[in-house]
């Protein structure tokens, strides 16, 4: 009896096992059939006329970032919250997720599930009226009125981020890049890579020191850097995807930090 009971568990636990592979298999199949579709030729032409970073690519490299952006759309949702949203924000979006992962091609941000999409500004409560132009990003926090595996962005400011102009800011860019600083398990401006590399001393020792600079009124960084290291690392990240040259000339050093932090020399 005993025997048969744990004969039929194992059936049970294989058969369930099985489903779920094929499942798993299947969800693959269908992603890798979506990635190699031909990319909609109006996309494109969002991506070439409002992202810079993607304008700026060799041919192979923005089919690269193509592909990227189908897998992004594919495997997330992005939904409005009273407001609407086209194809021009759903690329905004992926093209936020995809620009600082872009030299990790497997990286496909496993902690997001949902992007909402807000029809402005809001703050922690989730109040748009209030405290314009802040913004907040929320992810892996449980109770409270936080979503887990939750980004929040707002539509004129994601819409502002691309309007091809260069400059230092790209709300789309932060949100992701403390996503990606958060892969190993903290957003707290020490991302993976530079762990991997033990640079940590020295990259805390260059935000201090940028930080001093920011204070003393020497430096064009967008001061809300100076809240934490994380608010620095997506501060400064964000000058750095939008204005290279700018960036590598007034910050030669902290340049060299985003080259090694992002596998990217822009
Ligand atoms: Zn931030």
């Amino acid at each position: 009896m005993q025997e048969l009971l744990t004969y039929s568990l194992l059936v049970v636990l294989l058969v369930i096992a099985a489903y779920f592979y094929r499942k798993k298999k299947e969800k693959q199949r269908k992603l890798s059939e979506l990635m190699s579709r031909p990319f909609p030729e109006k996309w494109r032409s969002i991506l070439l006329k409002k992202v810079l970073f993607y304008r700026n690519l060799e041919a192979e490299d923005k089919q690269l970032f193509e592909k990227q952006v189908l897998r992004f759309l594919a495997t997330k949702k992005i939904e409005a919250v009273s407001t609407t949203i086209d194809d021009t924000v759903r690329l905004m979006v992926a093209s936020s997720a995809v620009i600082p992962t872009f030299a990790f091609p497997n990286f496909n941000y496993p902690a997001v599930r949902t992007v909402l999409i807000y029809p402005g500004s809001f703050d922690e409560d989730f109040d748009v009226t209030k405290h314009k132009g802040h913004r907040q990003f929320i992810t892996g926090m449980v109770g409270n009125k936080a979503l887990k595996g939750t980004v929040i962005l707002s539509k004129p400011d994601l819409l502002a981020a691309y309007n091809g102009s260069r400059k230092k800011s790209n709300v789309g860019i932060h949100e992701f890049v403390h996503l990606m600083d958060g892969t190993d398990g903290a957003i707290d401006g020490i991302p993976e890579r530079l762990l991997d590399h033990s640079y940590v001393a020295s990259w805390l020792f260059e935000i201090k020191d940028e930080m001093e600079d920011i204070l003393k009124g020497k430096s064009d960084i967008n001061p809300y850097g100076l809240t934490n290291n994380a608010e620095f690392l997506a501060v400064v990240s964000e000058y750095f995807f939008e204005n290279p040259k700018s960036f590598k000339k007034k910050h030669p050093d902290l340049y060299k930090y985003m080259v090694e932090i992002f596998d990217q020399k822009l």
